[in-house]
């Protein structure tokens, strides 16, 4: 586990990124991983002297299995609320059945016999979903997290931005930072034209760190990078 701020810590589930947020009230989880992990959550709550039941609320950045593998179990063994985008909730919920992550690639389709073994494309146990949120919507956790629709990777991708600390901001999988910030994997991407539109969008908000679903954390001047970025995706 990686402390990021004394109240922030990223918990690394293989290449996955889930973040949880320490609060006095209580705590928040920012995606929950790859499935089959939930001691692993759990043995971080301990870690930082907090019982299951201190976990209040997970926020889903989106619908990916990667990002919401150990939702179901950590619901139950928290009571926590789940908050995710309308557009995604349906689809947590096992109401509608998982979308193709990106209908139009055709390496997807090739590959499929062989990542569709991967425990990313799986269909998980569905899970709850306690509240749909808007974007600009200010959520009343973590002491105040503000989301911000980023459709491109899955149409309800949500990224959420903390105003203290200079801004820290939660990028889910609207960006990732391997070898640098870099687009989305096209594979697993909706629509990457709209998903490079809201790059844009993020570069304009005011933040000094970034936390990715895949990927290191962004100290210092995230904003900064995120624009010189976007002028690079401009070329
Ligand atoms: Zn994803
Ligand atoms: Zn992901």
């Amino acid at each position: 586990m990686e402390q990021i701020f004394p109240f922030i810590f990223r918990l690394r589930t293989l290449y996955v990124n889930a973040f949880l947020l320490a609060e006095d009230e209580g705590i928040t989880l920012i995606d929950s991983g790859l499935a089959n992990r939930k001691e692993m959550f759990l043995r971080a709550l301990s870690e930082i002297k907090r019982s299951p039941e201190q976990l209040k609320h997970i926020v889903l950045t989106h619908h990916h299995t990667d990002h919401t593998g150990n939702l179901a179990a950590l619901v139950e063994a928290s009571g926590a609320e789940v908050w995710a985008h309308p557009l995604e909730a349906p689809i947590v919920r096992g109401e509608v059945p998982l979308p193709w992550s990106n209908p139009k690639s055709i390496t997807l389709k090739m590959l499929w016999p062989l990542v569709g073994r991967l425990s990313v494309y799986n269909r998980l146990a569905p899970a709850r979903v306690d509240h749909e949120v808007a974007d600009g919507e200010e959520l009343p956790v973590a002491g105040g997290m503000k989301a911000v629709h980023t459709p491109g990777h899955t149409a309800g991708h949500m990224c959420y931005l903390v105003e203290r600390h200079g801004g820290v901001l939660f990028v889910g999988d609207a960006a990732t930072n391997i070898l640098g910030l870099r687009p989305p994997l096209r594979m697993s991407t909706l629509d990457m034209t709209q998903a490079k539109g809201c790059i844009r969008k993020l570069a304009e908000l005011e933040f000094d760190v970034a936390c990715f679903g895949h990927g290191g954390v962004l100290k210092g001047k995230a904003n900064a990078a995120f624009r010189r970025f976007v002028e690079k995706l401009a070329q």
